[in-house]
């Protein structure tokens, strides 16, 4: 965890939220280059509800970026068939091997949301945990030129004079990043 001190003057981007969502962005902005700033107002770690189902997409996409085998590792049973219920009917689906994935896995949010967050910050990402950021900084023409941040200590305003990325620099990143093959397509 960076502490908010510890935070550089500016980066390219601010990711609000170091849950999977937020976490995988980052490391995929991370990987592409860019500098990367995650805020979360929790804790490293903290439960919250979800079913937990990732289906061919999620598993392949941790498979291609290498965190699949921890997931496994932590003990996250296999699920080789699913059932769905129509009424008395029940119909089995059992999953097919495609695309490197045997198996679908329902990782608790504890194990999922901060071995994706370790990720993104072995790419490179800082990540501040009970910190909030609270409003954007605007210039005159509506562009983001800075955020405010409280931490979960004692609330300031950070990155002073930090900015957005220019919209070249963004389209380089996204470019970068339709490159890569998704796998979702096929799922
Ligand atoms: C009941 C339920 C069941 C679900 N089941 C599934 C499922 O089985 N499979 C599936 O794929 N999806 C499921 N979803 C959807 C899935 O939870 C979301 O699509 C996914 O969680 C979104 O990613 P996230 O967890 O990173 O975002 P969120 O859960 O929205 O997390 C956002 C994070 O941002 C932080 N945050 C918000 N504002 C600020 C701020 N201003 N400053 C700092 N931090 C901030 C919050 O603290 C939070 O931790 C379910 C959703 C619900 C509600």
């Amino acid at each position: 965890m960076t502490e908010i001190g510890a935070l550089k003057s500016s980066y390219d981007v601010v990711v609000v939220g170091a849950r999977c969502a937020g976490a995988a962005t980052a490391m995929l902005l991370a990987r592409a280059g860019a500098s990367v700033l995650v805020v979360e107002q929790g804790s490293r770690g903290a439960d919250t509800l979800s079913t937990l189902a990732l289906m061919r997409a999620g598993v392949l996409q941790l498979a291609r970026w290498g965190l699949l085998d921890a997931i496994r590792a932590a003990g996250t049973p296999r699920i080789d068939l699913t059932t769905f219920h129509y009424g008395d009917r029940a119909v089995e689906i059992p999953i097919k091997p495609r695309d490197g994935v045997d198996a679908l896995y329902a990782p608790r949010r504890t194990l999922l949301d901060p071995l994706l967050a370790d990720a993104a910050r072995a790419s490179g990402a800082d990540i501040a945990y009970r910190v909030r950021l609270n409003e954007l900084q605007h210039d005159g023409r509506g562009r983001v030129t800075g955020a405010a941040l409280e931490s979960g200590v004692a609330p300031g305003r950070f990155p002073r004079g930090s900015s957005s990325a220019p919209m070249a620099q963004i389209r380089r990143w996204r470019n970068e990043l339709e490159r890569r093959p998704t796998g979702s397509e096929r799922t």
